[in-house]
């Protein structure tokens, strides 16, 4: 444990907070069942301890973008033998056999994927498992509604093939009063009307949380199991996640007039105390927080003062009593008095983003799942 003793933060994932996340959007979706994308490496919360918790909870269908994360997977997570690895992104030309050694199920978005894992199919002389996506609207991956008529006019293009399920995507599940969410559910139900008895999967967590006549057979949530607020303007039900703890590493008293960071955009206009905390761009936090982002110190909002640099932010610690602050003192950068969405929205970002580019130089220490018996620091 001594890189996490002397790492410069600690980042906590509750995989107990992530399951029941999961449960609960599993509820809300009823009677469809919830698989889990654990695409980016599980929104940057680790693939393989967050896809074993999860299959551990009954998750038996899970989404990564990437053949790459879907052999990680395969390698490393103990799976139920029905449990079942999409790849959103589908089957670049050339990884047809790659993709059928790993086990995985590519996500057919195009006729001429469709066209190279069914003659894969051939060749092996076996069924091959494989997903249909349809687009509905969104104009990224998918086959076009006339795509997809010819496709059902001629199935014999899917002979060689298990049509496991048909999916589709939402561009505006966020904005779940947006229009655009029941024209695409009309296209879909219209496009899967012709592949009668398979299987179908429309909604991610802003989908899966919304309240509405049918959620299809399986949801594919994502930011929602992580913490994340999948709906704009409503209130987030879901438990937080992660956490982020670092600690002061220097601290320096100035004088009003005196500059700090670089480029000098913070003057202080009062004798001014800067405390210096080892987390920078590099780990995630983003230089768009320059002079807008905050920290806490035992409760206390610290805003970033100046800029935020590769390896150091500067905080404005003036108000904050003289007991908490020394070398090795605490700071919250996530927890409970700021979540992933609220550095988002002072970033200027999604909590997508927040997570996925969580640093690799923090500590990681999880708790709960598999996990139980780690200690867990929480800084405090
Ligand atoms: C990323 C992704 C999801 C998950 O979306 P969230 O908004 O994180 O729930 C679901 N389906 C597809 C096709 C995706 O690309």
């Amino acid at each position: 444990m001594d890189d996490d003793t002397h790492a410069g933060a600690v980042l906590s994932i509750d995989l107990d907070a992530l399951v029941a996340n999961w449960r609960d959007v599993g509820r809300a979706a009823r009677p469809a069942q919830a698989g889990a994308v654990v695409k980016a490496d599980a929104y940057g919360l680790g693939s393989v301890p967050v896809t074993q918790a999860l299959a551990d909870a009954g998750c038996r269908h899970f989404f990564v973008a990437a053949l790459s994360e879907a052999r990680q997977i395969r390698e490393k997570v103990t799976l139920a033998s029905n449990t079942a690895i999409y790849i959103l992104n589908g089957l670049m030309p050339g990884a047809e056999r790659a993709c059928a050694d790993v086990g995985a199920v590519p996500v057919l978005n195009a006729p001429d994927q469709l066209a190279r894992w069914s003659a894969l199919a051939v060749e092996l002389d076996r069924r091959l498992p494989a997903v249909l996506q349809v687009d509905t609207g969104m104009s990224r991956l998918g086959l076009t509604p006339a795509e997809t008529e010819a496709l059902a006019a001629a199935p014999e293009a899917l002979a060689s093939l298990d049509l496991r399920l048909v999916i589709s995507h939402l561009a505006c599940a966020d904005e779940p009063a947006a229009a655009a969410n029941r024209a695409q559910a009309a296209a879909f139900d219209r496009l899967t009307v012709l592949f009668p008895g398979v299987p179908r999967a429309l909604d991610n967590s802003g989908g899966a949380l919304t309240q509405k006549p049918t959620h299809y057979d399986i949801v594919r949530p994502g930011i929602a199991l992580y913490g994340g607020e999948a709906r704009q303007g409503l209130a987030n039900p879901m438990r937080p996640v992660v956490r982020l703890d670092t600690r002061i590493v220097q601290l320096r008293r100035i004088a009003p007039g005196t500059g700090v960071g670089y480029g000098l955009t913070f003057v202080a206009r009062r004798p001014t105390c800067i405390a210096t905390i080892p987390v920078g761009y590099a780990d995630g936090w983003f230089r768009s927080l320059s002079g807008v982002g905050s920290a806490f110190i035992a409760g206390r909002r610290v805003p970033i003062a100046g800029r935020v640099s590769m390896d150091s932010i500067t905080l404005d610690v003036t108000d904050v009593p003289a007991a908490h602050l020394f070398p090795g003192a605490p700071v919250e950068l996530l927890g409970p008095h700021q979540g992933i969405d609220d550095v988002a929205r002072d970033a200027g970002t999604i909590s997508y983003e927040i997570l996925t580019s969580l640093g690799h130089r923090y500590a990681r220490i999880y708790s709960g799942g598999r996990s139980t018996g780690l200690q867990r620091r929480t800084g405090a």
